[in-house]
């Protein structure tokens, strides 16, 4: 039995550069959507001979802002996709869309073409802070395009916030969750504001004009909106992704189960044959990597070790509710010393069940700690230290 990729395709536009993004995504005129389609449609099919014909699995739309993304440039590189992959066992294809770009018609056309489940940036539901974000959107526009996937019924559908957000209290954030929720998304993803450098909110720091909310009040509003969304019937699945039973992004979990996948486009990543490969970054370092016909020596290439492969089994698994399974870490040579994790459960952040380890409780908040103890003191040699 073949095991199934993952295929992911990076839709560089964005309307507006947000004040907080890092990601390699550009406002660009529509005339670039050309060129960049003509480059991606010969990378996905360079690399189709890496699938080895093995099934996709899921196919993820992620950006920049896939649905700016003319309808002509969609379909012909979802046909090269399907006609160089096999697309037979698919269990999710999903797109990501800022509410401002998602309307009906784009709806019946993503369902054409596929789509299962649409991913909408929303980051928060009050003007003052959208504005202080950089979004192009409103609240209002938020509001429709959540209410227009929920009567349209043919979606899965996941609203992201974010917090931490300069000027934002715990009650608004609160406040954006509830509204979110009270939309009816199968899912909710949300995220503590980070500083990356290069970005607009960087420059606002360094002048001494963007005031960042204190520490702690990180941890306040992490652990409130959780609570919300577990008395909403959401499950958290991923420290910063909850979702209604059985509604998952299948494609991140395959992320952070370490299923290989080829990614395409400008900064994309991919996991395959135990490596990780970076295509250019730059749009136009992209486009030239294209047309000299993909020398591979152009990418960042990073061959995955022994000791690669346990931290990222450690710490992707501390990230997921279902957590680290101990027998797999074995597998890998890597032991875990009864001392270290008697330490964690002895002040209720870790439990042990079912042959694997978890988080729990304040253990969410102290994920990175955690993760790191673990692997300083675990132990690469396979002595028999478990219950
Ligand atoms: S819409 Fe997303 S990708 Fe585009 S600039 Fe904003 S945060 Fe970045």
């Amino acid at each position: 039995m073949s095991f199934p990729i993952q295929l992911y395709v990076h839709v560089p536009f964005c309307e507006k550069k947000c004040h907080y993004c890092d990601f390699a995504s550009w406002e660009l005129p529509a005339v670039q959507q050309r060129r960049w389609t003509e480059i991606i449609l010969k990378e996905i099919a360079v690399r189709a001979p890496l699938a080895q014909g093995r099934p996709v699995d899921t196919v993820f739309f992620g950006g920049g802002t896939p649905s700016l993304l003319a309808t002509e440039f969609l379909e012909r590189i979802l046909a090269e996709i399907r006609s160089l992959y096999d697309l037979s066992r698919l269990r999710e294809m999903s797109i990501e869309c800022n509410p401002s770009s998602l309307k009906k018609e784009k709806l019946d056309l993503y369902h054409r073409l596929g789509f299962t489940r649409m991913s909408i940036g929303i980051q928060s539901f009050h003007a003052d802070e959208l504005i202080r974000l950089g979004r192009v959107h409103t609240p209002q526009a938020a509001r429709l395009a959540l209410e227009t996937l929920a009567a349209d019924g043919r979606f899965q559908f996941s609203g992201d916030l974010i917090f931490g957000v300069p000027g934002q209290t715990e009650k608004s954030f609160l406040a954006s969750l509830e509204i979110l929720i009270a939309l009816g998304p199968d899912h909710v993803s949300f995220y503590g504001l980070t500083i990356e450098d290069g970005t607009e909110f960087a420059r606002q720091q360094a002048s001494g004009v963007l005031i960042m909310p204190e520490d702690g009040i990180y941890n306040v509003m992490y652990t409130a909106g959780v609570a919300m969304l577990r008395r909403h019937g959401y499950h958290r699945y991923e420290v910063s992704n909850f979702c209604k039973p059985g509604k998952p992004s299948l494609h991140n979990q395959g992320y952070w189960n370490g299923v290989e996948y080829l990614a395409f486009g400008p900064g994309a990543h991919s996991l395959y044959a135990g490596k990780r490969t970076v295509s250019p970054r730059s749009f136009e370092g992209y486009l030239d990597w294209g047309v000299g016909g993909f020398a591979p020596a152009a990418c960042t290439e990073e061959i995955l070790s022994a000791d690669n492969l346990v931290s990222e089994a450690v710490l992707l698994g501390l990230r997921q509710s279902d957590g680290v399974h101990l027998g797999r870490l074995r597998e890998m040579g890597f032991t875990l010393p009864e001392d270290v994790l008697g330490k964690w459960e002895k002040v209720g952040m870790l439990s042990r069940d079912g042959g694997a380890i978890r988080l729990i409780d304040e253990g969410w908040l102290f994920l990175d700690e955690i993760g790191s103890d673990l692997l300083a003191r675990g132990k690469a040699a396979p002595v028999e230290v478990f219950r």
